[in-house]
């Protein structure tokens, strides 16, 4: 038995990329702990996880104060979706802001390296493309979209401001927009409302014009890069963009889920959201020479195995069982 085993928290660990994760990191043989308050994540996305000795799933908030004896924390826990991190805006900023001073506070007193999971939405609407991290951002603060933008910027500040005045040890990455299996398929990200329309032959709601673009990473690409951010010397805090660099317009999204889906759904235009980033795409030089990463999973192939993920769901709930 080994007496050496990494004793890793993962805060939002039922969610979307924090159940990869957490599946990842038991797979490289270290203890985990997942934390979640079940806003966004799922039991269902952590199942087959229980019952591994290794693996353990705490119900908190992390905008209350955790004690736990860790060597690692990867800081997951915030809704990522525009439609739920809208939903109770006061609590997402709390989420970011009490969450990071919390898992900070934490990391501090055990000595912990502590890994931020920030966004790309720090960038805002761009005006600089592709994005790199030197870019400091166009965001609007007082729009709909600035209580996750402006929570995760003031939760960058606070991770810099404790390594600086208390030497933790941190990571910085700003992901990118990520999907594959597990995303929660009501969410309302792009990926996940276009299959699921697709599948169900549903009209796919097209924002604006379509002509907005984003680049999009398969989650088990991101997972890769958020584990050897974590691997690098102290040296390394970030931030480092994480994502894939292959961008394009929304209208294209859509009509490459028509086509790998054989669906016969119709195109429909529905308003542009405010604050909707016209633009968006990293440039992964950093993250390139410094954890020696780049993606590896073509878009297609990726949007293959997440649209197969949701047809098992929709199987799932038409069979009798669940009935
Ligand atoms: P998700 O909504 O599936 O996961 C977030 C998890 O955090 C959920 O399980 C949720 O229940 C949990 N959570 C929310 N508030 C909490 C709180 N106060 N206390 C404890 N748990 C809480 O989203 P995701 O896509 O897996 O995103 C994970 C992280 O990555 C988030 O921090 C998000 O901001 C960041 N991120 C994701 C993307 C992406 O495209 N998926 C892009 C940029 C950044
Ligand atoms: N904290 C925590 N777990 C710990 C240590 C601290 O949740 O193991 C929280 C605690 O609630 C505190 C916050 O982290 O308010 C910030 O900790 P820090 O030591 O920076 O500040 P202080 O305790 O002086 O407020
Ligand atoms: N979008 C769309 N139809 C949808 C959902 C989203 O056209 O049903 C657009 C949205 O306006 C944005 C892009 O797709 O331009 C990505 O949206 P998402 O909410 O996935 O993430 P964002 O990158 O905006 O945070």
């Amino acid at each position: 038995m080994s007496l050496t085993r990494t004793r890793i928290l993962v805060t939002g660990g039922a969610g979307f990329l924090g159940s990869h994760l957490c599946e990842r990191l038991l797979a490289e043989g270290h203890d985990v702990l997942c934390v979640d308050n079940y806003f966004t994540g799922r039991k269902d996305n952590i199942a087959h996880l229980i019952g591994n000795p290794h693996f353990e799933a705490h119900r908190h908030d992390v905008t209350f104060p955790l004690y736990v004896e860790v060597d690692q924390i990867y800081n997951l826990a915030c809704p990522a979706s525009p439609v739920h991190y809208q939903f109770d805006p006061v609590q997402t900023t709390k989420t970011s802001v009490i969450g990071a001073i919390n898992m900070l506070g934490l990391a501090k007193r055990v000595g912990a390296t502590i890994l931020q999971a920030s966004t790309s939405e720090v960038y805002g609407d761009p005006t600089v493309h592709p994005q790199t991290e030197e870019y400091r951002g166009n965001v609007n603060p007082l729009g709909p979209r600035a209580c996750y933008d402006e929570g995760k910027r003031c939760a960058e500040t606070l991770f810099f401001d404790y390594h600086r005045q208390h030497e933790v040890r941190i990571k910085v990455v700003r992901i990118f927009n990520t999907y594959g299996p597990r995303m929660h398929p009501n969410d309302g990200r792009v990926v996940s409302n276009f299959i699921m329309q697709a599948l169900q032959n549903q009209d796919i709601t097209l924002y604006g014009d379509g002509g907005q673009t984003r680049a999009f990473c398969f989650v088990d690409d991101l997972v890769d890069g958020l584990i050897r951010m974590m691997a690098t010397g102290p040296e390394v805090t970030g931030p480092v963009n994480i994502g894939n660099p292959h961008e394009i317009s929304v209208r294209e999204l859509a009509e490459r889920v028509i086509r790998i889906t054989g669906s016969a759904s119709r195109i429909v235009h529905r308003p542009l959201p405010q604050d909707d980033p016209l633009q968006r795409c990293p440039d992964i030089s950093l993250a390139q020479s410094a954890l020696g990463w780049r993606p590896k999973v073509e878009l297609d192939t990726g949007l293959r195995q997440t649209a197969d993920y949701f047809k098992r769901m929709l199987a799932a709930a038409d069979s009798p069982a669940s009935q």
